[in-house]
């Protein structure tokens, strides 16, 4: 029996692909601890592990809205709020980590708390990625995210002063390059597959390619028209009425079914009397509904890209953030989807019917599906995690 120590920041997106992972390795009897956030207590809870609150030393509920901004922007105040974080966890975690002598700790890419813990305490150490794993062959694909590697890279002299301060605690941190991103002597599990990993090659054999957890579906969907069309942009930046009204009109005289997920930004009344072939919800069973779906319009969340492509549905893309351009880049790269500049229901439109009059994009479709089924999964992770413990 093994001891693993998983810790995460408080996004479902980044949560979620580790649940079977930890539901994997307590079916095989080892124990497991989850430092996260109060909202994500039940489902760690029900995937089996211990669940540690780290609620009551979390800096970035404490930010005024104006700092929040800055937060995933301004590489220094980043870093600042980071090691505010890892330095308000210290007496806490290196205090249980001591009690508890886990065999290894498994971080997400941004809860770099972990992985810093992991250092100071030389405990064995797996880092978890749920976007694509970066280096600079990867980059090719993320432009934006090039740019933002470089003003990053401009930005690091900046983040000495921040990294001091963890030196003066004991973690045994160069740069801020030893702890965010991803580098190659680090064990990383990457919750895609090595066909869909743009440059999946130029990775060390450190890294797995696991593929994307897709968890089952909980509801049923009754397909009423022949094509079923699934708009969503995600559970965060999502408050888009505009966009949603504009999809209305363009598809209420269409032969398609429309199911659209607005969230909880969006109230449902607000946009109007709906014709008969769209219904639309704040949240539903994504999964129940790609299962059935022909076309998924998406803002390119990589959970969501990575469900509709397991599904076989190809995608109409309009992404938000530069992670988001990164993921429409690839999926655009194998011809799965098509990537719209203008967010109005009508280039929606033409983009349906384009994907719907071509096979090409549903049989690429397709040959991602194989790759991630093809896949290792939570096994697969469970077995690097369990490597790596016993490696040491
Ligand atoms: N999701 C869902 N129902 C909805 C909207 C979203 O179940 O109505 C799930 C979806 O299946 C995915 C996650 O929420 O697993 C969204 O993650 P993604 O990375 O795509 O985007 P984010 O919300 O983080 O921007």
């Amino acid at each position: 029996m093994r001891k693993i120590v998983f810790f995460c920041i408080p996004a479902h997106g980044h949560t979620n692909p580790t649940l079977g992972v930890v539901r994997e390795l307590v079916a095989r009897g080892h124990e497991v601890w989850y430092y996260s956030y109060n909202m994500m207590r039940e489902k760690i809870e029900s995937a089996g592990a211990t669940f540690i609150s780290c609620d009551d030393y979390d800096i970035e509920h404490k930010l005024s809205a104006k700092d929040a901004t800055r937060v995933g922007k301004d590489l220094a105040f980043s870093t600042k709020i980071l090691v505010d974080t890892t330095l308000a966890l210290d007496d806490k975690v290196c205090k249980e980590m001591a009690e508890l002598k886990p065999d290894c700790i498994v971080a997400d890419s941004m809860a770099i708390w972990g992985k810093a813990v992991a250092l100071k305490l030389g405990i064995p150490f797996v880092s978890s990625t749920t976007t694509f794993a970066f280096n600079q062959h990867s980059a090719r694909i993320m432009k934006q995210s090039f740019n933002d590697l470089f003003k990053m890279l401009f930005a690091v002299p900046k983040t000495s002063k921040q990294i001091k301060r963890l030196k003066d605690k004991g973690y045994p941190i160069k740069n801020i390059l030893d702890i965010i991103g991803n580098d190659h002597n680090t064990h990383t599990v990457v919750y895609t597959s090595a066909q869909f990993q743009p440059s999946a090659e130029t990775f060390s054999e450190k890294y797995a390619f696991v593929g994307p957890s897709i968890r089952p579906a909980t509801d049923k969907i009754e397909k009423n028209r022949d094509k079923l069309i699934y708009i969503s942009m995600g559970t965060v930046n999502n408050d888009m009425l505009p966009f949603y009204k504009s999809c209305i009109s363009a598809l209420a005289n269409t032969n398609y079914q429309v199911i659209m997920s607005v969230g909880n930004l969006v109230s449902v009344e607000s946009l109007g009397n709906l014709p008969e072939n769209i219904l639309i919800d704040s949240h539903v069973d994504q999964i129940a509904v790609l299962e059935k779906a022909d076309v998924f319009v998406s803002h390119c969340g990589m959970n969501s890209v990575s469900e509709s492509l397991y599904f076989e549905v190809p995608l109409v893309m309009l992404p938000q953030t530069s992670e988001q351009k990164g993921v429409a880049e690839r999926v655009s790269e194998l011809c799965a989807g098509i990537k719209i500049d203008k967010s109005d229901g009508n280039s929606v439109l033409n983009a349906i019917n384009k994907l719907l009059s071509d096979s090409t994009y549903k049989e690429n479709a397709k040959k991602i599906a194989e790759g991630f089924k093809n896949s290792l999964g939570a096994n697969g992770a469970a077995d690097k995690i369990i490597k790596v413990c016993n490696e040491a």
